[in-house]
């Protein structure tokens, strides 16, 4: 439940789709701002400065990838796509323009919510200015100052990419991360369509790090997109 009755700008020209996440957003005390133009929607977004976009990919006045780019511009405000299945390519250039995740129609309310949450765990870590020295996720724990891993508080010793893919997914922890984004922050922008690099390593460390490495808990596919560390600030 959100308790500081966060602001949230909702872009989306179905009346339905509009009406299901007022009910489910009210409910949880968010405040809501809506408009069905991506026109409108920027300039909702400068002046209302919301703590939170959804923004849908197919507008009728312009493409949402246009909205998030004009948004990027002067903003970092977090932005969920809301995509239906045929927009599965623009997902994933979505988010490699800087949109922070995405739901795929049709969704529940629960998934919503969580997004949200950790979207704005995101924007306070950003606004903080700080970055956090350790992570925690059940059993397992990242010390980040060190490089060091921990499973039940045994050390788990990572090769230098081992480490730095866990440590870059836990620090974007809950949201997704476009093979793209990974590749070209762990072995660097000439890399970036070397997606067989990415299957190898996640299949190592699920298994230094999963119970059961074929059910993930934390090192979750996203299949065509990306991977995420599944975390839910909202819960445990
Ligand atoms: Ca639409």
């Amino acid at each position: 439940m959100s308790d500081s009755g966060e602001l949230i700008l909702l872009i989306e020209d179905e009346m339905q789709m509009r009406r299901f996440l007022r009910v489910a957003l009210e409910s949880e005390h968010y405040r809501l701002v809506e408009t069905d133009t991506g026109k409108e929607g920027l300039v909702k977004a400068a002046a209302w400065n919301p703590d939170a976009v959804l923004l849908d990919l197919g507008l009728p006045d312009m493409d949402g990838i246009e909205v998030i780019k004009r948004l990027r511009e002067w903003s970092k405000v977090p932005i969920i796509i809301i995509s239906a299945r045929e927009q599965e390519n623009d997902k994933i250039k979505a988010l490699d323009c800087g949109a922070d995740d995405y739901l795929t129609k049709p969704f529940g309310v629960g998934e919503l919510l969580a997004r949200i949450r950790v979207a704005s765990r995101h924007k306070r870590l950003q606004q903080s200015g700080q970055n956090e020295i350790e992570f925690v996720a059940d059993e397992l724990r990242i010390d980040y100052s060190r490089r060091q891993v921990f499973l039940d508080n045994n050390e788990i010793h990572l090769t230098p990419i081992e480490y730095s893919l866990i440590a870059l997914l836990t620090q974007h922890a809950g949201k997704v991360m476009t093979h793209r984004q990974l590749l070209k922050e762990v072995w660097g922008p000439s890399h970036i369509e070397q997606t067989q690099y990415l299957r190898v390593y996640m299949t190592q460390l699920r298994h230094k790090i999963e119970k059961d490495p074929a059910r993930p808990r934390f090192l979750i596919n996203e299949p065509g997109v990306g991977y995420r560390f599944k975390y839910d600030p909202g819960k445990g």
